[in-house]
């Protein structure tokens, strides 16, 4: 058997339309442009080429885009004026710091000073609150580009048993909380987990969210189940040529594919969802901050 593959990259450009779709009335009826504010602190390249595709597929949808790239050695007093003023901008509905943070900065000092109306990447911890009680809130853009795959795969997710193994706050957690608010059996996993191979082999639905090249080998995967791959990892790849790399996720995608129902790619899975949900996210922080109907 071989999986169907789950091309987040088509799914991303559908989400993309239906937001571009959403931003022109908001124009044209009320004379509102969703804005997203992006700062990144520091040179990692990595991020450089994060926060420069989000800043080109904001302005494709329409929506206004301010970046802020500040130096690596600013101070958190710096930093925190800066969220201040962007908290207080009207033109602004979306905030999004660029993680990881030089160390000399407090993360979730930073995060949770992000008005949580404009928190588009739902990492202050009312958000995170909000998302663990059911109630209206910003959701993680990762997290959520895999619950809608997910849904958009299998229908209801009522009853399955879904293992996602990673345990971080930005995309463990909130994953687990979306499977479990769609009436997931769920089960999270990490490096503490004993006998991973068997506890993966009990997924319906399994989310791999490491950062451990390929460490999911096919046969820990149930047959038929759904793979969601969110781990992006560069590994060399002497076969390009002398240096080159290439990028691969947390799961064994040449023996997966043989094993589940659909699974995703990488490249060209879940990253792609990444900044298609917070341009989404961003639209509903504006319709929200001004009293509209927002986007489904
Ligand atoms: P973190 O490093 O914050 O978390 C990794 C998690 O994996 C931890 O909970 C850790 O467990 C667990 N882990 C580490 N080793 C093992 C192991 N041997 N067995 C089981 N669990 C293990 O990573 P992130 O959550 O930030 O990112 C995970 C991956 O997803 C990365 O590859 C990252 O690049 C990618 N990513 C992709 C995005 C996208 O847009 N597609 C967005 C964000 C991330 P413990 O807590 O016990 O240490």
């Amino acid at each position: 058997m071989t999986a169907t593959l789950i091309d987040g990259k088509a799914f991303a450009a559908g989400i993309r339309e239906k937001v571009a779709a959403h931003v022109a009335p908001l124009k044209s009826d009320h004379g509102l442009t969703p804005g997203l504010a992006v700062v990144l602190v520091g040179e990692d390249p990595a991020s450089q080429v994060y926060v420069r595709n989000k800043g080109e597929q904001t302005r494709e949808a329409g929506m206004a885009s301010f970046e802020h790239r500040l130096s690596a050695d600013t101070s958190e007093a710096d930093l925190l004026a800066l969220i201040d003023r962007l908290n207080a901008d009207p033109s602004v509905h979306g905030i999004l710091v660029q993680l990881p943070l030089p160390d000399h900065i407090g993360e979730a000092k930073v995060i949770n000073a992000i008005d949580p109306a404009k928190d588009v990447d739902g990492f202050h911890i009312s958000n995170v609150g909000l998302l663990a009680t059911g109630q209206k809130s910003m959701v993680p853009c990762t997290p959520l580009g895999c619950l809608l795959m997910l849904r958009d795969a299998l229908g209801s997710l009522s009853g399955l048993n879904a293992v996602v193994v990673g345990r971080s706050n930005i995309v463990g957690k909130p994953m687990a909380q979306l499977l479990l608010a769609d009436s997931c059996t769920v089960t999270i996993a990490h490096s503490r987990t004993r006998d991973l191979l068997e506890v993966c082999r009990g997924a319906d639905i399994l989310v791999a969210a490491v950062g451990r090249p390929q460490m999911i080998p096919g046969d820990w995967v149930k047959p038929g189940a759904t793979v969601i791959d969110v781990g992006i990892n560069r590994v060399p790849a002497p076969e390009k040529g002398e240096g080159k790399t290439r990028l691969v996720g947390d799961v064994d995608f040449a023996s997966a594919v043989e094993v589940a129902g659909a699974i995703t790619p990488v490249p060209g899975g879940v990253g792609p969802m990444t900044i298609a949900c917070l341009l989404a996210n961003t639209v509903t922080a504006c319709c929200r901050a001004n009293g509209l109907p927002e986007p489904e």
